[in-house]
């Protein structure tokens, strides 16, 4: 999809100094015009590449007297415009890049990769607890999602593993918020989407890392013996990282597969861990930490030498809760094409234990075990095009909303303002009213399309 755009003529011609760089060349507006879905292209005014926080806060109070949109962008990597700003301005927070560790604590700004978090932690023998499946993503755009990972059956999301924030308001406030400081701007911040406030840095407790890791790689019959085994180890937490994926390795048929890793551990501990699970097809092998958590970057390599990195991802992701998590994956695979996933596509399937996500958001289904079902779809050559993709994740947003379900608003789905007030649920009125609070001009993060 392309819009028209309409730049603000002299919109940004009285612009306070600043200590990083406002840019308005067609390179920076290009950039910011597009993202990892290639499925939306809105065009800014101008792009902000901060020296500070304060220049955030300036240039949100600009704006919001003369009335501009404008939205934080991390790294670009969400799927449908949700970091674009037609007009307006677009804050590029790489350039918001520290990293400090302090005992057990890392404070960072929001702009910088998980990958940087974690390549210095690891020298003094710590780690965040929690990691996407890709790393270089930024830490205040995962952490406005929600960030979810295979750790989180012991250690909730990236966001229920945040102390406290610095966040610029929609007032252009410059300010921090905790579970005890603001905490309703802490609440509606974490996994709020940009709606709230910028998040310009993040104090991020530190675990003890392990050197190494020992990877099983656990295949299962059926939908339901791969549903039925996460449950069963999540619930013992006999594993520290658990994830799965739905495969079609020779594009006819599935094959259904559990990654469970166990930190520190050896070929010692292969009985204890996975000596009842004779039953599944086992494999293991040991990596070092970080190449573990790093262990998608040779297939990002692969899809960036065919061109697939840089096709449109209309992506679908979705939290279902277990009850109704078989009837809705089989359904979804009985009808699901080849064509209609794309050359490169994956599909995730994992369980999640709500309990340990403590913040509001992102929505989590109403039961005590739920389920990631994520379809990463490329658009490739001779798949079905983009628009279809996208009405095809349509569809299978309302068959999750059916089955008890919620997005994970991360993907490609046009959404209603009815469906956001059906999404946020419960928590609706608590963040409309931290929206009302905090960013009353309604300036920040349009590419949502939720206010
Ligand atoms: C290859 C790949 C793998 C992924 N794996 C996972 C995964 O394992 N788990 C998972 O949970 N997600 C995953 N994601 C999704 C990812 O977490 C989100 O799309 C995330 O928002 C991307 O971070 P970003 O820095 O690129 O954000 P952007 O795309 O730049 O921004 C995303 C949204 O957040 C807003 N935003 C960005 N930074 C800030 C800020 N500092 N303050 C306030 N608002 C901000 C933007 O305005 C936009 O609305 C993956 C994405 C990709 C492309």
């Amino acid at each position: 999809m392309t819009f028209p755009h309409h730049p603000a003529a002299g919109a940004f011609d009285a612009v306070p100094p600043l200590d990083g760089e406002l840019c308005r060349d067609e390179a920076a507006l290009d950039a910011a015009s597009t993202d990892f879905g290639g499925l939306v292209h809105e065009r800014p005014a101008a792009v902000l590449k901060p020296g500070s926080a304060e220049d955030v806060a300036t240039m949100v109070r600009y704006c919001r007297e003369r009335g501009l949109h404008m939205a934080g962008r991390g790294q670009g990597h969400s799927t449908h415009g949700q970091a674009q700003v037609p007009s307006g301005l677009v804050i590029d927070l790489s350039t918001l890049n520290s990293v400090e560790i302090h005992d057990d604590t890392a404070i960072v700004q929001s702009g910088a990769l998980w990958s940087a978090l974690v390549r210095a932690t690891l020298p003094v023998g710590l780690t965040p607890p929690v990691f996407t499946d890709y790393l270089e993503l930024s830490i205040g755009g995962t952490l406005s999602a929600g960030g979810l990972g295979g750790q989180i059956g012991r250690y909730g999301a990236q966001g229920d593993n945040v102390l406290e924030l610095q966040v610029v308001t929609g007032e252009g406030e410059l300010t921090t918020c905790s579970p005890t400081v603001r905490p309703d701007l802490f609440r509606a911040v974490l996994g709020g989407l940009g709606q709230c406030g910028l998040i310009t840095r993040a104090t991020i407790p530190l675990v003890r890392a392990p050197r190494s890791v020992r990877l099983y790689t656990l295949t299962c019959p059926s939908v339901a013996a791969l549903t039925a085994q996460q449950a069963e180890l999540i619930g013992e937490g006999r594993f520290d990282y658990l994830v799965g994926q739905v495969q079609s390795p020779s594009g006819e048929g599935w094959t259904y597969v559990i990654e469970a890793a166990a930190y520190d551990a050896t070929r010692a501990d292969d009985a204890r861990l996975t000596g009842d699970l004779e039953h599944l097809a086992v494999q293991a092998q040991d990596l070092p930490y970080f190449e573990f958590l790093d262990r998608i970057a040779p297939l990002v390599e692969t899809l960036k030498s065919i061109g697939e990195w840089k096709r449109p991802h209309p992506w679908y992701d979705s939290l279902l809760p277990a009850s109704s998590v078989d009837a809705v994956v089989t359904t979804t695979l009985a009808s699901l094409k080849a064509r209609a996933l794309g050359a490169s596509a994956v599909i995730l399937l994992y369980p999640v234990l709500t309990e340990k996500c403590t913040t509001p958001l992102p929505v989590m289904p109403d039961e005590e075990l739920a389920y990631l079902f994520s379809l990463l779809k490329t658009a490739s050559p001779g798949a079905d095009s983009p628009e279809e993709m996208v009405a095809a994740n349509r569809a299978q947003y309302d068959a999750t909303v059916d089955a008890g379900g919620h997005w994970y608003p991360i993907g490609s789905v046009p959404l209603s303002r009815a469906d956001w007030v059906r999404h946020f649920g419960g928590f609706w009125d608590e963040f409309r009213a931290a929206r009302r609070r905090y960013d009353p001009d309604g300036i920040l993060t349009p590419g949502q399309h939720i206010f």
